[in-house]
């Protein structure tokens, strides 16, 4: 014979049982998206269907939508990261499907716009600059204008003047360069942006190795280079010559569009490329380098506070 406790046990369990099947029928009937899903499919569903489905339309329950709940896509709260749950009928069964949140579009979006930029030596975080947030300013209308000109102009093998963009320290010339990237992406565009100091530092440095060869070639051949900060960098006649000098003849040559920033306005940049290092004066050479510069760039002067006084 069974235990007393044991049959009783179960009688309470089964009680216990029922009343928290109602709690949990309250919970999911109360829920503001189950009620609209019931609603919108009540032609579809049955007394049976609603009843089988119960958990299905808990797990949905509990779950962010829109995402609402969640304060970020890091943290988001469902049970897989950056989808939300939909309820769907499927044949005589109520199912969830999981669809991307709209943060995880967003960032997917927002990853495969990155792909489309190589950042060499300058910080991806440029990359948060879009042509709207520039939009409002002063003092560089016209790099606007002519930004937006080119972005819409541009296709492939189309000979096209970009942009030397020169101004003082802080002004947001590099930024500038990030949203042109951006737009660019947008228009599924590849572009490279290289802190040029930084790049022909580097370069120095792997001269002996095949990985030299490799980045000029890159550098030389992406669809549309920007280089950042031209006139920063300590001048000797190999970098001048050899290769900036070769790499922007071969972009004149094969229509390859090519962004400048700089502190200073060509008449200093010729200046600056005129004296090496040593010591040596060689106006001849700085003033080749030069025309292939104005080829591939018109020159626009950006003005405005120094933003990083802020
Ligand atoms: P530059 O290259 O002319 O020296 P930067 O582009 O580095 O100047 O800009 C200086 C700082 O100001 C950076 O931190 C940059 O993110 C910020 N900045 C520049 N332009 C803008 C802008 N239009 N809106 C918001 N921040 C900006
Ligand atoms: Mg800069």
């Amino acid at each position: 014979m069974k235990p007393i406790n044991d049959s009783l046990n179960q009688l309470v369990n089964k009680k216990e049982f029922k009343e928290r099947l109602e709690t949990l029928k309250k919970e999911v009937f109360s829920d503001r998206d189950v009620q609209l899903f019931l609603q919108e499919k009540r032609h579809e569903l049955d007394e049976q269907m609603v009843e089988r489905g119960l958990m299905k339309m808990y797990e949905f329950k509990g779950q962010s939508k829109r995402c609402e709940q969640c304060p970020s896509l890091l943290s988001c709260m469902n049970m897989v990261k950056g989808y939300q749950p939909r309820l769907i009928v499927d044949g005589r069964n109520i199912d969830i499907q999981y669809e991307r949140c709209p943060r995880k579009i967003k960032e997917d979006e927002r990853k495969e716009q990155e792909s489309f930029i190589q950042c060499l030596y300058v910080p991806k975080e440029i990359l948060q600059a879009s042509m709207s947030d520039i939009e409002v300013e002063q003092g560089r209308f016209k790099a606007i204008k002519l930004v937006k000109d080119f972005v819409r102009e541009y296709e492939p093998n189309k000979k096209m003047k970009a942009l030397y963009l020169h101004g003082s320290f802080g002004v947001g010339k590099t930024y500038f360069l990030g949203a042109i990237a951006n737009a660019l992406a947008e228009k599924k565009v590849k572009s490279t942006i290289v802190y040029i100091p930084e790049f022909l530092r580097e370069l120095k440095g792997s001269f002996q190795d095949q990985t030299f060869n490799e980045k000029i070639e890159y550098v030389k051949k992406i669809p549309v280079l920007m280089l950042d900060d031209i006139g920063a960098e300590s001048v000797t006649s190999w970098m001048r010559d050899d290769v900036l000098g070769t790499i922007l003849q071969f972009r004149m040559l094969e229509n390859l569009p090519t962004f400048f920033t700089s502190n200073l306005n060509f008449e200093q940049l010729q200046h600056h490329l005129t004296y090496t290092q040593r010591g040596e004066q060689e106006e001849l050479k700085a003033a080749r380098l030069m025309e292939r510069i104005k080829a591939l760039a018109m020159p626009v002067e950006m003005t405005g506070e120094n933003k990083r006084s802020k």
